[in-house]
């Protein structure tokens, strides 16, 4: 053992000489393969307290905020699942890393993301059997070449020490919803996913990956079609999501 951590820290030593670390953004030397450098991480605005206890939404200062705060929308059972939580807030900086990531063959960028996503949940007990990545279409997965939910998805079912279910779950082809309302983004998505799989659902917890949430209603949806194939709980993460500190 003692032998093989030698061998593979002469391995990473020599890789750092022949392949110098950088910052996957900007470039600049960074100590870690994959790691942002200080300028790049501190441009996002990641979510940390006070946030919404089930959903992570970002909540204002209070002083009178407890560990247990909802959000409005969690408050009034409006978000049906059981718990979600995202690295950091839509804002300029995460739009101009996330773009070049799915459309752009940036796929470099999702060991950060998914970094980001996995200390999001560390203060979470769940204990997912399956992690999911939301899935593709299959027309829109063959235009791209990769599913970034997937890139996404790996490192953190490693983390969890579980696999990952890739193709339980089919979705149908629909274009693109734009900058569509709540309304809209929900009646677009309904009926695109159904479960090809239902004996590998039944009875599991599910962990969603996704790389921005926008209204919630692809991870919704998702959750409608595998609570009635017989999912336990389904949980979801992503990246990015759309919120307005109120
Ligand atoms: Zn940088
Ligand atoms: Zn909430």
């Amino acid at each position: 053992m003692q032998f093989r951590k030698f061998v593979s820290a002469i391995f990473t030593k020599i890789i750092n000489i022949v392949f110098p670390p950088r910052c996957p953004l900007c470039t600049a030397d960074v100590s870690v393969h994959g790691e942002l450098c200080a300028d790049c991480w501190t441009a996002f605005n990641w979510i940390e307290e006070p946030k919404c206890a089930i959903c992570g939404y970002p909540l204002a200062y209070s002083i009178n905020i407890a560990s247990d705060t909802l959000c409005a929308t969690c408050a009034a059972g409006k978000n049906e699942l059981d718990l979600i939580r995202s690295a950091c807030v839509y804002d300029d900086a995460s739009r101009g890393a996330m773009l070049p990531f799915k459309h752009g063959g940036k796929i470099s960028y999702s060991t950060f993301m998914s970094r980001a996503m996995i200390w999001a949940l560390r203060d979470t007990n769940i204990m997912p059997d399956i992690v999911m990545p939301v899935p593709l279409a299959r027309r829109r997965l063959f235009k791209r070449g990769y599913n970034q939910a997937s890139l996404l998805a790996r490192p953190i079912a490693r983390a969890y020490g579980v696999k990952i279910d890739y193709d339980s779950v089919h979705r149908k082809y629909r274009p693109d919803m734009g900058h569509k309302n709540a309304r809209a983004r929900a009646e677009n998505i309904r009926g695109v996913f159904s479960v090809a799989r239902p004996d590998k659902i039944r009875g599991k917890r599910i962990l969603l990956v996704d790389d921005v949430m926008t209204t919630g209603a692809t991870f919704h949806e998702l959750r409608r079609v595998l609570m009635r194939a017989g999912a336990s709980a389904v949980y979801g993460v992503t990246f990015c999501r759309v919120a307005r500190i109120s």
